[in-house]
């Protein structure tokens, strides 16, 4: 079973997208994949096709009342793909578990309990655009963190706060976690912005940074109102197209053996940007519906805005240190500058404080 976490404190950037997508290219070459929603917003519940508001068993049962994970999987339209869906009951998990001991390594046990039928080849966690306790959950229980980024120079910034975080997780609770990859996302490249900044994260990031693109299209952001992934929603645009590659060379790095014949196929893909894909694909019956979901979504969308104006507005401070932070050499950023910054969630003195400490992790690892 292999873990990932999509994972980016910054808003917005492609990680529900990434997950639903990956998950269901995976799925589509045969391995059983099973989708963590953990994230209180449910866009990943509402893009398998799940309601939130309905669903009894949720992501909050596994963390709060220790339910077992099978109990709470279900299938998705897609064989081989499973989804744990949440709600936004879990906004409250991290109050009710601020003074439990291994709270950060709930999931961990969860996942190591589960059952021999509830193996999966792959189980890929939906963060949330935040660092607290639900990704320091997904980043302990993982054994790869997929980083999806914009183009942008503000996609920089909280980058070296994010590794900082995957450092002190590394060293402290999970020696295993690896970086698997980092994803540009949502890329226009009729901007000269978005080569400048892609040439930047590759400095930063070297041969983390993908080979894929995932350009900008209308399909992907079409296709959560339709409950699909972007392979059953409209298979032949750049969308399926740029996720399908991604697919193989994130299997690659993984250490799966992929078909050479699909490689080559890949190889033979030409990256042409586009203003806009306007060609409709029909699906019967819910034309209606999905655009009444349109409107869901937009709203959704706008009310998700708002909070991450928010959070760019509380963590501003912290953001600018951070970036100071990579200039001086990120990777080797230290622990205590992130004792230094408590405005970020993850900088919780508490948290921090028993990450320092081995007895601590050591009492969490003796609970499993
Ligand atoms: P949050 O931080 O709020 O969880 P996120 O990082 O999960 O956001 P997504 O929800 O995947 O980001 O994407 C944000 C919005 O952009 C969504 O409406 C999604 O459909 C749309 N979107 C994602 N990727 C693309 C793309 N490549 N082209 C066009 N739209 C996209
Ligand atoms: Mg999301």
């Amino acid at each position: 079973m292999k873990r990932i976490a999509v994972i980016n404190q910054k808003g917005g950037v492609g990680k529900t997208t990434t997950t639903v997508n990956l998950g269901a290219a995976l799925a589509f070459h045969g391995q059983r994949a099973l989708l963590l929603d953990l994230d209180p917003q449910a866009n990943m519940t509402v893009h398998v096709d799940k309601r939130p508001d309905l669903e009894s068993n949720t992501l909050t049962n596994l963390l709060i009342d220790d339910t077992p994970l099978g109990e709470l999987v279900q299938k998705t339209a897609m064989d081989n793909l499973f989804v744990v869906p949440s709600d936004t009951s879990l906004a409250g998990v991290e109050q009710v578990l601020a003074n439990r001991i291994g709270r950060e390594t709930i999931l961990r046990r969860a996942l190591d309990k589960a059952k021999a039928e509830d193996d999966y080849d792959f189980v890929l966690f939906d963060c949330p655009p935040s660092l607290g306790v639900l990704s320091a959950n997904a980043l302990v229980a993982a054994d790869y963190v997929v980083i999806p980024m914009q183009a942008e120079y503000l996609s920089l910034q909280g980058m070296a706060k994010l590794l900082e975080v995957i450092d002190l997780v590394q060293s402290q609770l999970n020696p295993n976690l690896q970086i698997a990859c980092v994803l540009p996302c949502m890329l226009d490249s009729r901007t000269n912005l978005s080569a400048e900044v892609l040439s930047e994260i590759e400095e930063h990031f070297g041969p983390l940074l993908t080979e894929a693109r995932i350009r900008n299209n209308v399909k992907l952001a079409e296709a959560p109102s339709f409950g699909r992934s972007i392979f059953e929603h409209a298979p032949d645009s750049n969308g399926a197209k740029d996720y399908a590659a991604f697919a193989l060379e994130f299997m690659q790095k993984v250490g799966l053996e992929v078909d050479p014949a699909l490689l080559a196929d890949d190889e033979e893909e030409e990256y042409e940007y586009e203003e806009e894909e306007d060609d409709e694909v029909e699906v019967e019956g819910v034309e209606e519906d999905a655009a009444d979901d349109d409107e869901d979504v937009t709203e959704e969308v706008v009310a998700e805005d708002e909070d991450v104006a928010e959070d760019d507005e509380d963590t501003s401070e912290a953001d600018i240190e951070a970036d100071e932070v990579m200039e001086d050499e990120v990777a080797e950023a230290e622990v205590v500058q992130a004792k230094e910054a408590p405005e970020e969630p993850l900088d919780d003195p508490e948290l921090i404080e028993r990450a320092d400490e081995p007895p601590a992790s050591a009492e969490a690892e003796a609970e499993i």
